[in-house]
């Protein structure tokens, strides 16, 4: 999952900063095409090829064999993948708990009749790297490890472990994500997390900074079935209750359904921000929703704007539909899917109750999955310090708001298991030209890797130095 932020203009001001000459811009770029061209989607086995690969450069840059670990591990029979743990240990007592760096090697899938270029070649055109994971999340893996190259060449010395976890299922299963929050954990157990799969920052068509955002929650994702059964018959014989009709009842209900809106202090923090350059009516739901959270109004006017859908409250809504078995037969069984994405915190089992309210006496709601609720982390002064000074060393006086995501990362595992997780990628796009992770001709400004690179250079040297 990755977001590139904010579907309206935040501020004017800076113009992108100029170039620097920069020799690990160079690694970076050579790591970079080395990771495009290794098709890393799901079923086609390549992940574990980029985790040697990866682990291959971390070797010959000094790291000890015993501090790196390429760990295989299937996401699913069919999705034999792996994932690369490499430790790089505190010179001398550590001082605080390990950081742990996060990213994933694998992407969506990128059929080249789809594209007009190749997805699996890097192509650098008009100031963009074109090809599948430029952006989505190959450019965190190269820029994270190309930062770690360049601390230990220039003899940085950690005054604490720093820890690197990339994974190979993040866009499917999510297993590595769950494997390094609990079996491994005792490889990974931190005081916090850096992903590098979330935050970052958008920019206007105008080149005007629209903000960066720091990634420190999201919504639980959880499916549930709407179901109903009848007896059925002749459908020359129509019967008073009929399995199609309730379920259209219930799926109706659910249309017209709101659920509480609530604050978090993410959210809260987010629109904090957010309002300051929202002169109109939207900006006035925002100030009003703030001094009065209990104003349902506000937020609904909130909800309806398209940029800030799904941040007020939990969303459910029908995905898919089955039923009956036959067009001269009574439906005996009729069922829909059901996607809620839920607000940090609240339990997906007290959201099928409340389902099962909505749906009435007729319809049975049951969950398809076994997702635990996620949890936002804690707004920490320091990293968000630290990730707003290496921004700002970028860009300065851009925004940097705090962003509850609607979609789920890996974060999630290791939020839910005790470990805040923070999404901090230093890299940026065009909004909304560039939002095109998971989609046709993903690309990204050739520059914004280099800056990437800067960036965690800039945060690890902080945060661990
Ligand atoms: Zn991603």
């Amino acid at each position: 999952m990755r977001t590139v932020i904010l579907a309206t203009a935040l501020l004017a001001g800076s113009a992108v900063a100029a170039p620097a000459g920069n020799p690990w811009h160079a690694k970076a770029r050579e790591l970079f095409k080395q990771a495009i061209e290794t098709p890393t989607v799901a079923g086609r086995g390549k992940v574990p090829e980029l985790a040697h690969y990866l682990a291959g450069q971390y070797k010959a840059a000094g790291w000890a064999d015993s501090d790196i670990h390429v760990m295989p591990y299937d996401a699913t029979p069919e999705n034999h993948t792996a994932a690369l743990v490499v430790r790089w240990p505190a010179a001398g007592k550590a001082t605080a708990k390990p950081i742990l760096l996060m990213a994933h090697m694998d992407v969506v899938e990128a059929k080249a009749e789809d594209w007009s270029v190749d997805p699996f070649t890097l192509l650098e055109k008009d100031g963009y790297f074109y090809g599948r994971g430029t952006s989505d999340d190959k450019m965190g893996v190269v820029a994270v490890t190309t930062a770690l190259l360049e601390l230990k060449a220039k003899g940085f010395k950690p005054k604490r472990d720093i820890l690197v976890l990339f994974t190979g299922d993040e866009e499917t299963t999510g297993k590595g994500a769950l494997l390094g929050a609990t079996e491994w954990k005792a490889m990974l157990d931190a005081e916090y997390g850096l992903n590098a799969d979330g935050g970052g920052g958008g920019f206007a068509p105008d080149k005007r900074p629209l903000g960066f955002t720091f990634q420190t929650a999201e919504k639980t994702y959880a499916d549930y079935a709407f179901t109903t059964h009848n007896a059925g018959g002749h459908s020359s014989k129509p019967r008073p209750d009929n399995a199609i009709y309730q379920l259209s009842d219930a799926l109706n209900r659910l249309a017209g359904y709101r659920f509480e809106p609530a604050l978090n202090p993410t959210t809260r923090a987010y629109f904090g921000e957010r309002q300051k350059s929202e002169p109109g009516a939207l900006g006035d739901a925002m100030r009003a929703w703030l001094k009065d959270p209990a104003n349902g109004a506000a937020a609904d006017t909130i909800e309806a704007d398209v940029g800030e859908v799904g941040l007020t409250r939990t969303r459910c809504v029908a995905t898919m539909l089955t039923g009956g078995h036959a067009p001269n037969a009574l439906p005996q069984m009729a069922k829909a899917t059901v996607n809620c994405r839920i607000l940090p915190g609240v339990s997906p089992d007290a959201i099928r109750d409340e389902l099962q309210k909505i749906a009435g006496d007729k319809v049975e709601v049951t969950r398809l999955d076994d997702a635990v609720a996620s949890l936002d982390s804690p707004l920490r002064p320091d990293v968000l310090k630290a990730y707003t000074d290496s921004v700002h060393a970028m860009f300065p006086k851009v925004p940097v708001i705090p962003e509850m995501s609607t979609g789920a990362s890996d974060a999630r595992p290791f939020r839910v298991n005790g470990i805040p997780v923070y999404g901090v990628d230093g890299s940026w796009g065009i909004v909304p030209d560039d939002m095109r992770a998971h989609g046709r001709d993903e690309r990204l400004p050739v520059k914004a890797l280099g800056d990437d690179v800067d960036h965690w250079v800039r945060m690890l040297s902080k945060l661990a130095g």
